[in-house]
């Protein structure tokens, strides 16, 4: 069983964020970490990830990805972490691609959906939904994806879809996507269009819903409680943290730098600036062998 440490120089401190906490405040069984920001930036491994990755697996700490990014299914995203030299099982891999399938399963069972989106999601969805109509019948589900090239006439047709009384439902809320260079818009900006053009709310499925981060904390086989969070953005990761009633910690790697994490309201457990200071923080504890 493990418990963390704190070490002299606290890296919240010196950051000079007004704690919360200043330390965990309850041992870590698992833990459950975003990509983009945390693991990978710009198609680049970052610093410390493999180092931190090891040290969880040295210490029998159970480990998944959870990435909002449904552009692409587990076992692509896996394969791009082996790629980048990271020991990942694709099992180990959740996106909102098989988030909105368990969610759909377990909600709208047999329901009939007009996907937009990868085709990823769109063969995901394909495996849980009955085959598409031949008639151009109201769907019972508009599920709206990430895709790089949502055309007007598509999403003229999910508006009308929804107006005329489909439920509207996102595999996540990001706004942009990460990294450099053009504006690359997520599934975010496409919810607010539908939802202004229909004046229907969208169920959003990824992070920050503590139905995504509770998918995961049962994948690990952990508490909730018990349950660590490591990510780079406060409205996703750190802010589902908190609905799932979690521990959490901010890598300022990726999203957010110090200037933000010190204006936000919200704070997560702990802030570090590397996964080599959260990686001093995860050691085994001797003495808290029961929970
Ligand atoms: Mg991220």
């Amino acid at each position: 069983m493990l418990f963390y440490d704190i070490q002299q120089t606290c890296p919240r401190h010196a950051a000079g964020v007004p704690p919360s906490f200043t330390r965990f405040p309850r041992p870590v069984q698992g833990i459950i970490t975003d990509l983009d920001g945390v693991m990978f930036k710009n198609g680049k491994l970052i610093p410390h990830a493999a180092a931190f990755v090891h040290h969880c697996k040295t210490l029998g700490l159970p480990l998944v990805a959870l990435t909002n990014h449904a552009g692409s299914s587990a076992a692509f995203v896996a394969q791009k972490l082996r790629n980048l030299g990271l020991a990942w099982k694709d099992q180990d891999v959740l996106t909102s691609i098989e988030l909105t399938s368990m969610y759909l399963s377990a909600r709208y069972p047999g329901a009939r959906c007009y996907v937009l989106g990868s085709p990823d999601l769109r063969r995901a969805i394909d495996r849980i939904s009955p085959p598409p109509d031949t008639v151009d019948r109201i769907p019972d589900l508009v599920v709206v994806g990430y895709t790089a090239d949502h055309d007007a006439s598509t999403l003229q047709r999910a508006a009308r879809y929804v107006m005329n009384g489909a439920r509207l439902i996102a595999t996540n809320p990001d706004r942009l996507l990460p990294g450099l260079g053009a504006l690359q818009f997520e599934v975010g900006p496409v919810i607010a269009y539908l939802e202004a053009a229909t004046q229907q709310r969208a169920e959003v499925i990824g992070k920050p819903n503590s139905f995504a981060l509770l998918a995961a904390c049962n994948h690990l086989g952990t508490r909730a409680a018990h349950t660590l969070m490591i990510g780079d953005t406060l409205e996703t990761d750190i802010q589902g943290a908190r609905n799932a009633g979690m521990l959490s910690a901010l890598v300022l790697t990726g999203n957010t730098d110090h200037d933000l994490a010190r204006r936000e309201q919200l704070q997560a457990d702990v802030v570090v600036e590397t996964l080599a200071q959260l990686q001093r923080l995860i050691i085994r504890s001797p003495d808290l062998s029961v929970f």
